[in-house]
């Protein structure tokens, strides 16, 4: 029955959490932007919802922390219901890069075409540029709005991570100058930048972010009410994109080694997502779940190490790969 399922699973989840985070320090916490710096770098919760609402949560699940680069998949896919999906095509391409997500370099190779993809940092200041509204807080609106109706509260920002990336971030200001020579940017160059240092210090939970991958799991439906929350095209478009350039230039091996659509953040976060598959009957919990991971010590190319290696672990055990 259910609940012992939900029993089961929950001890699973528990011994694989208190295992993985033994090996927190073996990553780092990103000190690019000063007070990222502050996270405790022991943390490592996760928490999966399946998509009848039942929940398996471990580790550290209460714990804050600022959605960075997961912003880039829900200003994609807001600039989406806003321009059409023929306009934001027009504008940013849908290859991954195998670079940083800040490089600078296939700018410079590009000169007069499109940056490559919306979830590094040149296509996601691109797509924050389309974004309708004169002010910051007026692009913001739509993104927090789709929050707002995923998460069932209205998320709030982080003002000190705000500011502390608005305050350092000469990189994206340089990328951002770039665009503009280019002829990317469709905003004030100042407007958007500011637009796109709120939307990563938007801060969420391990619970918020399984609420959006279930969402994305299930094509952008609320699995609920059954509610379109975000077209299945551009659903199907996000997913696609998360796959194959979610987990920055270690994308390709998490695609091998895990196999399902998932988007990190250098503050350590990560939302992933199991297609509903018809072969899982035995298990359905794990049929078009979401999955948020919370462990701010990273890799080498920016991802949580240990929310990684348990991701990694638990696909394996659940056989979630979509491959
Ligand atoms: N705020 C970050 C930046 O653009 C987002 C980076 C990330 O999470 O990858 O530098």
């Amino acid at each position: 029955n259910t609940e012992q399922t939900q029993e089961w699973l929950q001890n699973y989840v528990d011994d694989w959490v208190s295992f993985y985070r033994k090996q927190t320090d073996e990553g780092e916490v990103a000190s690019y932007i000063p007070i990222l710096q502050e996270a405790n770098p022991d943390h490592l919760g996760i928490s999966i919802i399946g998509k009848d609402g039942m929940k398996v949560r471990s580790g550290d699940t209460e714990i804050p922390f600022t959605i960075q680069s997961i912003s880039k998949v829900l200003s994609f896919i807001v600039a989406c219901m806003e321009k059409g999906l023929a306009y934001m095509l027009d504008r940013v391409d849908v290859e991954p890069t195998g670079e940083a997500f800040n490089s600078i370099m296939h700018l410079e190779m590009r000169k007069v075409q499109k940056p490559f993809n919306p979830l590094i940092n040149a296509g996601a200041i691109t797509v924050t540029s389309t974004l309708e509204g004169n002010t910051s807080d007026e692009k913001l609106k739509p993104i927090l709005d789709l929050m707002e109706t995923i998460l069932g509260y209205r998320p709030a920002l982080n003002v000190e991570v705000y500011e502390s990336e608005r305050d350092s971030s000469m990189r994206n200001r340089a990328i951002g100058y770039y665009l503009l020579e280019t002829g990317f940017l469709e905003s004030d160059l100042n407007i958007t930048l500011e637009t796109y240092f709120k939307q990563c210090s938007i801060e969420v939970t391990v619970d918020d972010l399984a609420k959006i991958g279930v969402v994305l799991a299930n094509d952008g439906e609320d699995p609920k009410t059954g509610e379109e929350l975000i077209p299945r095209k551009i659903t199907r478009l996000a997913k696609a994109l998360m796959l194959t350039c979610g987990m920055y230039d270690a994308s390709g091996k998490f695609a091998a080694y895990v196999g399902i659509p998932a988007k990190s953040g250098v503050s350590g976060g990560i939302v992933a997502l199991a297609p509903p598959r018809v072969r899982d009957e035995d298990l359905p919990f794990i049929n078009g779940c979401g999955i948020g991971v919370y462990g701010p010590a990273l890799d080498d190319k920016g991802n949580s190490y240990a929310g990684i290696k348990l991701l990694r672990h638990i696909a394996k055990q659940w056989d979630l790969s979509i491959f």
